[in-house]
């Protein structure tokens, strides 16, 4: 195995930490892992944080691997009918993990762009880009935090 996972258990959750080689079968062998995991604590909300290596895994990979690991469990009966279209229900617990790691890079976007624009605006408003403290008496530097002002212009 060539990746590292940690598993911290929350009230509401498990929080899964993965780092190592982004290869198919690092995530097919954690999902593995985390699915262990949740069967033992009875905990089907999973916070999943992939910081693996190399190329992202397409999202149809994922669906694949998912999907696979829901057919043995689907035909292992759990709910004991066998009704057609019941199988898919066994794939539920993992939809929370797809989500997220599908999700990851997306809600990570988005707090790099709104951190972007909240400096931006602290920045034109005269404020120190870290802080948010008036820098109009000192604009080269912040006396609240000590942020060393580059982008300010001198309001002459
Ligand atoms: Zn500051």
């Amino acid at each position: 195995m060539t990746y590292t996972l940690s598993i911290e258990r929350k009230p509401t959750h498990l929080h899964v930490v993965v780092t190592g080689e982004n290869t198919r079968s690092n995530v097919l062998s954690y999902m593995e892992d985390v699915m262990r995991e949740c069967e033992l604590t009875d905990c089907w909300y999973v916070l999943l944080e992939e910081r693996l290596e190399g190329p992202r895994l397409g999202t149809m990979d994922v669906f694949d691997i998912a999907s696979q690991r829901g057919r043995p469990l689907g035909s292992s009966g759990i709910k004991g009918k066998s009704q057609p279209g019941h199988g898919w229900s066994a794939t539920i617990p993992f939809w929370p993990v797809f989500v997220l790691a599908a999700l990851s890079p997306m809600v990570w976007l988005l707090q790099w762009w709104s951190s972007r624009r909240v400096r931006f605006e602290r920045v034109s408003q005269g404020k120190c880009s870290t802080c948010g403290y008036d820098l109009r008496a000192t604009p080269e530097r912040c006396p609240e935090c000590g942020t060393i002002a580059t982008q300010h212009v001198r309001a002459t």
